[in-house]
């Protein structure tokens, strides 16, 4: 590592002097099950640095045919909705029922206030413990698109290095729901019981996303509540969701805390994915998913293009000044920026 600290090393001193893997090393470690390898692989891939970049670029082409055999799972909901507590409860069932799991995260509040979802493992110490789990905090900064990005490349890794259940946990606030259902066969949505109106947290969006709703914490003083919220959430979403029968979202209730119905919850998720896997229909989903994933790496970097172009820099302040000052319209100014980008078309002259 030439003794710089990459983005992910979370110790605030430098890190210790460590040898740069190979590309060879690092594909052989992540396939072996070598966690230290794949934390460093996903380290590499989280890098800004171009060299990094461009060994990742060759690591994940090495690693994807190995990719694609986890059931991807996205857990989203609000915070205190439960969702760390659900997730290691859920992520300890499936250790019992044999499988690895890993756990990334898509925080789109990560780096705007400093906090991050999963930025603390000992929320999940249990779990964490685990010798067949592998936890990943979000990236600490970045836009959401970016920090999606990588989530995306992180899973790659962790399929590549046979853990067969991925989760992905989110915020549920703003776009976190469509970012995750973006990159995942099946997306949970874990609710609080009777906080608020029977449809909080029912947006369109999520409705139309989402395929399993989980009212939690159905125990002591809210156990009724949760019960009641569910066969509201269950009529709505019949009515709401647009989707037919077979593919319309399942509602259930758990207690994540004192781990009840979670089974039932793995159940759900499971049926689900064999009956897509079946259709053929998770193929298509993932096909779908990677081109609308290739466009969204294209967007990002033109975008990224654009803020950094040395072309453009010399000229933006002067073309700025004229659009406010009302002597240059918007299309002219637009014209200019981008032949400074070196983009001429027909309608560009
Ligand atoms: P997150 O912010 O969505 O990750 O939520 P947490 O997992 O941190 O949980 C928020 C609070 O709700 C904590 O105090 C948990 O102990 C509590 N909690 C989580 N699941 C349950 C549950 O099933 N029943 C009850 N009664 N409390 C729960």
């Amino acid at each position: 590592m030439n003794g710089i600290p990459m983005p992910g090393d979370r110790t605030s001193n430098p890190a210790p002097r460590r040898r740069e893997l190979s590309l060879d090393e690092y594909a052989a470690g992540v396939q072996a099950g070598d966690v230290g390898v794949l934390a460093r692989a996903v380290t590499l891939i989280e890098s800004s640095l171009p060299r990094h970049q461009r060994m990742a670029e060759q690591l994940l082409t090495r690693l994807l045919p190995a990719s694609g055999n986890a059931i991807r799972v996205g857990v989203t909901g609000a915070p205190g909705s439960g969702k760390s507590t659900f997730i290691e409860a859920l992520g300890l069932h499936l250790v019992g029922l044999g499988r690895r799991v890993a756990v990334l995260a898509v925080d789109p509040t990560s780096g705007v206030t400093g906090g991050s979802i999963l930025g603390d493992k000992t929320r999940m110490t249990q779990l964490a413990a685990e010798p067949s789990v592998y936890i990943r905090p979000s990236p600490a900064a970045g836009t959401p698109g970016g920090v999606a990005l990588k989530t995306r490349e992180s899973m790659i890794l962790c399929e590549a290095s046979g853990y067969d259940v991925v989760l992905v946990e989110t915020v549920g606030v703003g776009q976190s729901e469509t970012m995750v259902a973006d990159m995942t066969d099946c997306c949970l949505a874990l609710l609080l019981p009777g906080a608020g109106d029977e449809l909080q947290g029912i947006k369109r969006g999520l409705l139309e996303r989402v395929d399993v709703v989980v009212v939690n914490k159905a125990d002591g003083a809210t156990q009724s509540a949760a019960q009641l919220a569910a066969r509201q959430y269950a009529g709505a979403l019949a009515t709401l969701s647009g989707r037919d029968e077979q593919d319309a979202p399942v509602v259930l209730t758990c207690s994540a805390l004192r781990r009840i119905g979670i089974d039932t919850v793995w159940q759900a998720i499971a049926r689900r994915h064999e009956r897509l896997q079946q259709s053929c229909d998770l193929e298509r989903r993932r096909q779908r998913q990677n081109l609308h994933w290739l466009w969204s790496v294209v967007q990002a970097r033109l975008a990224n293009t654009l803020d950094t172009h040395a072309g453009v820099t010399a000229v933006r302040d002067e073309i700025e000044r004229q659009v406010s000052d009302g002597t240059l319209p918007v299309e002219a100014a637009a014209r200019k920026i981008l032949e400074a980008l070196g983009i001429r078309d027909e309608w560009n002259g």
